[in-house]
């Protein structure tokens, strides 16, 4: 493990320097032994909270009553969390009760899958008390203990169940499945912010379309307050989502989206009660608006009209454009049967010498100079028209010739 140790060997050694115990835990054991790549790396320990904070120089004191502490290290932070219990999860989301012991196994005892309940510590020694290394090699998802009373206790494990399944690609163990349908009803309790995040991880993911499968199949989708009218048809828009990148969240959402056959105003407020940032539902509403003005176009019998697409484009931007071609090649790749020809809608978008008003390279300011007239809302107009002559390659974006064009146009206008 050498990346881990490399970047957080030094906080276990002090701790152990100390006479405590430390381990690292979780998440990192989990993927530092299946290759993936580290991100977090939480450790844990017999040390209290304030002794650990009392060991380091840099601390943030992130849950001193639940026993977890973040050391500041050579610029990253770590989670130094003091073995501990949890009991009385009496609203189905997080104990009532956390106590600090001394026993790492039985700090493992309280964390869901068994994959997720190992540690490994510094001299490369494991703890594995529920077989986790076992169900990595079988790639399988098995709760730690008994899978309905875990899932009861708190019921986000269950979407975490999926997200990893098809994050991972792993299956279900038997009894976690069932326990899951069974247990299905706990979600009610669980706030959407945090389902929403691990559904963000699923669409972000190499199977999304497992993810929502298993999300149907399970009844999960049954008891989230804001359900998608997912159908769970393998249809292209579904299919298409595989062969979006998965940096591209707001691609794969709005194909989701639209695979649910939503318009943009329905999508909005769904993304909205879902808790997606302004920015993000923004996005993927944008997708969805330059879909629905496509399809128009469409209608109109001007899919090859270049001049329709460049003012479709300069009403929506670049940004959205690219976005909207990003998901039209990957309806293409996934064998949809209309789609738009990309190739072409693709080349008239490099082609825009302009994508707004901010790059035409002369101001309202310098045509009201230049006309010796008054502003109105007249300019305004002058501008777009300006732009998308400008855009269509029409005009050059020179301040002399666009000059020229404004009087030419004004002129032709008032004569
Ligand atoms: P990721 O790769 O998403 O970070 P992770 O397993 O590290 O996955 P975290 O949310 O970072 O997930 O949690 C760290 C560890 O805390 C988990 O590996 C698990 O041991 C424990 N844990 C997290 N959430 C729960 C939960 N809801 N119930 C029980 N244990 C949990
Ligand atoms: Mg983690």
């Amino acid at each position: 493990h050498p990346d881990m140790a490399k970047r957080s060997g030094e906080v276990i050694r002090t701790l152990l320097r100390h006479g405590h115990e430390a381990y690292w835990v979780g998440g990192c054991v989990r993927d530092e032994y299946m290759g993936r790549p580290v991100h977090d790396m939480d450790i844990a320990t017999s040390a209290r909270p304030e002794i650990t904070a009392a060991l380091f120089p840099k601390v943030i004191p992130t849950g001193m009553q639940h026993g977890t502490v973040t050391v500041m290290h050579e610029g990253e932070a770590f989670e130094v969390t003091t073995y501990r219990t949890e009991t009385g999860y009496d609203d189905h989301r997080r104990p009532s009760e956390v106590t600090f012991v001394t026993d790492i196994e039985e700090d493992l005892q309280r964390r869901d899958f068994t994959m997720n309940a190992m540690a490994r510590g510094l001299d490369g020694a494991w703890v594995d008390p529920y077989g986790g290394r076992r169900d990595i090699e079988a790639r399988r998802i098995r709760c730690v203990g008994d899978p309905r009373l875990r899932f009861q206790e708190d019921g986000l494990r269950m979407v975490r169940c999926i997200r990893f399944a098809s994050v991972l690609g792993f299956a279900i163990a038997p009894g976690t499945w069932r326990a899951i349908k069974s247990e299905q009803k706990t979600l009610r309790w669980i706030a959407m912010e945090r389902i929403r995040i691990e559904m963000d991880k699923v669409m972000a993911g190499p199977h999304p379309r497992r993810g929502l499968a298993l999300f149907v199949r399970s009844g999960l989708y049954d008891h989230m307050k804001v359900p998608f009218p997912y159908t769970g048809h393998e249809e292209a828009w579904m299919r298409a989502i595989d062969h979006v990148d998965s940096l591209r969240l707001d691609v794969r959402w709005a194909l989701l989206l639209l695979g649910c056959g939503l318009a943009s105003a329905a999508a909005d407020p769904l993304l909205r009660a879902w808790t997606f940032s302004n920015k993000d539902r923004e996005a993927i509403c944008a997708i969805l608006r330059f879909q629905e003005f496509w399809l128009r176009l469409k209608d109109e019998g001007r899919s090859q009209d270049r001049l329709a697409w460049i003012r479709l484009v300069l009403d929506f931007g670049g940004g959205v454009a690219a976005s909207w071609l990003t998901m039209q090649h990957a309806l293409t790749a996934a064998g949809a049967e209309e789609t738009a020809d990309t190739a072409k809608l693709d080349d008239w978008l490099q082609q825009m010498v302009v994508y707004s008003l901010k790059e035409l390279n002369v101001t309202g300011n310098e045509l009201l100079s230049a006309l010796e007239k008054r502003g109105g809302p007249w300019l305004g107009e002058l501008l777009n028209q300006l732009l998308m002559q400008v855009a269509a390659g029409i005009v050059p974006n020179d301040k002399s010739a666009l000059i020229d064009e404004a009087r030419r146009v004004v002129i032709h206008e008032e004569g």
